[in-house]
């Protein structure tokens, strides 16, 4: 069986690389060893997909800081406007929540996939799913199709591959892809969990007594082993039972995965009250305990933070929960205030490539064309979505950067598909 392009990979990139790739006329091929299509981007945001991001397009970039400056040329010819064009011309209308991330007003991711799914089949792509991909064929340094894990060949002159990384095995992304691209000459970069919860052997995280403490709208910073801020963000935060998780946990976790290349342990620091110097706080706890100088600081202290925090802060400021304010040294309520700046919790480890929400690292950028995607080492191959050498934070922004890649290397693939091939002179 012979197609102008086999898609490999019905993820996010897949199925826009299809969409993208079937437009003209192309014979497209579009394969899943999976029993369904999008399985990943069906469990995006929560469950209800968040389809893309809202922000404008150097925020997009500064919000992908695995290589974002490499989709400028794809972001110039397909963003997140044309997504958000393209799923509201499908009939699924979007509405923006917080920080500018996407959803369809549904809040049900099916009826993203399912529309997806529709227009590649409405546009004539031959749809194969239970159908491994065992080997991608290379010939006289052109691509010439697949290997199915049954054994049959598909023959065609252009191959993507759109596999995503190897994170969350069960939606089929499970690195099959890096093989292919290694047969064919590239270079893949070293593979980290990234957007990762992270784990934390401290007491108070041991002992579970802040499991389930969610803090909203902290700061969360990673210090280097030289005592230098590497990275702050702000947002919400979540204690679990074995160390840091929510929004800015997943963010920073990128940075201590390579702090911890480094040194044993990572220390990030939580800032309670962001827009509060420490001096303003210490002057406003010492003043709220002078005119409530009968009240003991544990009641004090749980006017300013959660209850939840109250024992463990006032532990480790070797204050006595009954003190009041005519007992009350000073030192130890400087180190209260420091504490509630700059709470420290010793990271050791992560959680694993699997279990994180995605891939860092990938196929080398410096072989692959920013335009088209296409392979620079081998005719007829392209890379697109999660494979690539490129890693956003959660929030729309991996899901446009596949969207956006998988478009490129669609229209490409088309687009040489198509144009005869004159020959030489
Ligand atoms: C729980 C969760 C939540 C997320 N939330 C967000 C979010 O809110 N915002 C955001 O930007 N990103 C989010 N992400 C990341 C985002 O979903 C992915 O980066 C993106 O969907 C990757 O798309 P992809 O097409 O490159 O790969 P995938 O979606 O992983 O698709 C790869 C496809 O290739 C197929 N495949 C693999 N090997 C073979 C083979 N040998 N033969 C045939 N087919 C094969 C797989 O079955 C799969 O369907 C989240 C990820 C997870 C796990």
């Amino acid at each position: 069986m012979t197609y102008d392009i086999i898609i490999i990979g019905g993820g996010s990139a897949g199925l826009m690389a299809a969409v993208a790739a079937s437009r003209g006329g192309a014979r497209v091929l579009l394969l899943d060893k999976g029993n369904r299509l999008g399985r990943k981007l069906g469990i995006s945001g929560g469950g209800r997909c968040n389809v893309t991001n809202n922000k404008e397009l150097d925020e997009i970039i500064r919000h992908i800081p695995g290589n974002g400056r490499f989709l400028h040329s794809a972001f110039s010819i397909y963003s997140n406007r044309e997504i958000i064009a393209f799923f509201e011309g499908l009939g699924i209308p979007l509405k923006e929540e917080d920080n500018g991330r996407m959803f369809p007003v549904s809040d049900k991711a099916k009826t993203v996939v399912d529309a997806l799914i529709s227009q590649v089949r409405r546009q004539g792509v031959e749809i194969r799913t239970d159908q491994a991909v065992q080997e991608v064929l290379y010939a006289d340094g052109a691509v010439r199709g697949v290997r199915l894990i049954s054994g049959e060949r598909v023959y065609a002159g252009r191959v993507i591959i759109a596999t995503g990384g190897c994170s969350v095995p069960h939606t089929g992304s499970t690195g099959d892809g890096y093989a292919w691209a290694e047969a064919a000459g590239h270079t893949i970069t070293e593979l980290f969990p990234t957007e990762v919860p992270l784990r934390s052997s401290d007491a108070h995280i041991a002992s579970r007594e802040l499991q389930g403490l969610s803090l909203r709208d902290v700061t969360l910073t990673v210090w280097n082993a030289k005592g230098k801020r590497v990275i702050t963000h702000r947002g919400d935060l979540l204690f679990t039972h074995f160390g840091l998780s929510g929004p800015i946990a997943l963010r920073c976790s990128q940075y201590v995965v390579k702090e911890l290349k480094r040194s044993d342990s990572v220390t990030l620091t939580v800032d309670l009250f962001p827009d509060t110097s420490a001096d303003e706080l210490y002057a406003s706890t010492w003043k709220l305990a002078e005119t409530e100088s009968k009240k003991a600081i544990k009641t004090i202290l749980r006017s300013l933070v959660q209850e939840r925090l109250v024992p463990v802060l006032l532990a480790k400021a070797e204050l006595l929960e009954t003190t009041t304010f005519d007992n009350l040294p000073k030192a130890n309520l400087l180190e209260l205030s420091r504490l509630m700046k700059a709470f420290p919790v010793h990271i050791h480890d992560t959680l694993s490539l699997e279990e994180a929400f995605v891939t860092g690292g990938g196929v080398t950028l410096k072989e692959i064309d920013p335009k088209t995607m296409q392979s620079k080492l081998m005719r007829g191959l392209y890379f697109c979505g999660e494979i690539l050498d490129i890693h956003g934070y959660t929030g729309g922004y991996n899901i446009t950067a596949a969207f956006s890649t998988g478009h490129a290397a669609g229209t490409h693939a088309a687009e040489e598909a198509l144009v005869p091939d004159l020959g030489p002179g």
